[in-house]
């Protein structure tokens, strides 16, 4: 099992003079279980998101961003651990944090011409695992790593070579495969270029099927519904519910909405308001929100403060 703990974060702009963001945010996400993360716009849920991933953009002042992880984590990828571990993950890179199972869906996915979706996951996924072997230095998996290429394929030069990494072409189809079926998706999307002429939707079911593939421990799914009709909304919660399911990925699906919520129905709700969490219960919070908005969080929590 792994746990995700955010301890009194507190961060700001990185730049001179940045505007504090986040005052303290305490939250604690674990394999298999749901959080909804909800809050107005401003609040800062987005910069929570992306402080987890390690973006750039912004300075953590005070707190902690760690990962418990049991020794038992990674006993199926041949990663063997002695004890449970801690990682200070703020001391970590953005890439190293992914490889020890944290995912972040970002709002607004980039597009990328020329790149199909299987080469990214299969570029995604190997970059992941052998960054994995480095942080663990496991000797026996370096030796894996070797044995496994596959004869060559034919590609693109713009799809680099696809004889590297640990996993290979055929041993990957099979996999994507898989996850497809697990997600009930056309197997056509795989061999489109990334995200390039997508609908919203399907940018957004590719978010999930890109965790499928990586199996992270926590995901971090940031307004995944956005923008979304009721069909691909769906399918999008579907796909999120599987991740827990099958994948036994923790979640944090962060949202201003409650309407995803009512199929992928979460274990606890979070609100933030102005950088901080000042609300906490099960999915009844969020439907209390949709009835009487956030004004009445506010006035709340504003009048007993
Ligand atoms: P949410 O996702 O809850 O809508 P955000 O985390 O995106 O909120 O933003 C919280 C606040 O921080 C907003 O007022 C936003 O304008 C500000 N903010 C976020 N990122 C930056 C940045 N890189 N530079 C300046 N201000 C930022
Ligand atoms: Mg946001």
């Amino acid at each position: 099992m792994a746990t995700l703990e955010l301890n009194n974060l507190h961060a700001e702009v990185a730049e001179d003079g940045g505007e504090t963001i986040l005052r303290g945010v305490d939250l604690e996400v674990s394999s298999g279980e749901i959080h909804a993360l909800m809050g107005p716009n401003g609040s800062g849920k987005s910069t929570t998101a992306k402080i987890i991933a390690g973006h750039p953009s912004y300075e953590v002042t005070d707190g902690e961003v760690l990962l418990h992880l049991d020794k038992d984590e990674f006993e199926t990828d041949g990663v063997e651990i002695d004890d449970d571990l801690t990682w200070d993950l703020l001391d970590l890179e953005p890439n190293e944090r992914a490889a020890l199972g944290i995912f972040l869906a970002f709002q607004y996915p980039a597009e990328i011409e020329g790149v199909t979706m299987v080469n990214f996951l299969r570029t995604a996924l190997n970059a992941k695992l052998e960054e994995r072997e480095e942080l663990f230095e496991d000797d026996e998996g370096e030796a894996d790593a070797e044995e496994e290429d596959d004869a060559g394929y034919d590609t693109s030069p713009m799809e680099g070579d696809v004889d590297e990494g640990e996993v290979g072409v055929a041993e990957f189809q099979q996999l994507l495969q898989e996850k497809m079926e697990l997600l009930d998706m056309d197997e056509k999307f795989a061999q489109r270029y990334l995200n390039a002429g997508f609908s919203g939707g399907e940018k957004k079911q590719n978010e999930v099927l890109q965790a499928a593939i990586l199996e992270p421990s926590v995901a971090v799914l940031d307004e995944i519904d956005s923008g979304l009709d009721i069909d691909r909304l769906q399918d999008v919660a579907n796909g999120i519910n599987a991740l827990r399911e099958e994948v036994g990925t923790g979640v944090l699906q962060i949202t201003h909405y409650q309407r995803i919520l009512d199929y992928v129905e979460p274990d606890y709700v979070h609100i933030m308001l102005d950088g901080e969490i000042v609300k906490e219960g099960d999915a009844d919070l969020a439907k209390q929100l949709e009835e009487k908005g956030y004004d009445w969080v506010r006035e709340d929590v504003y009048e007993t403060a």
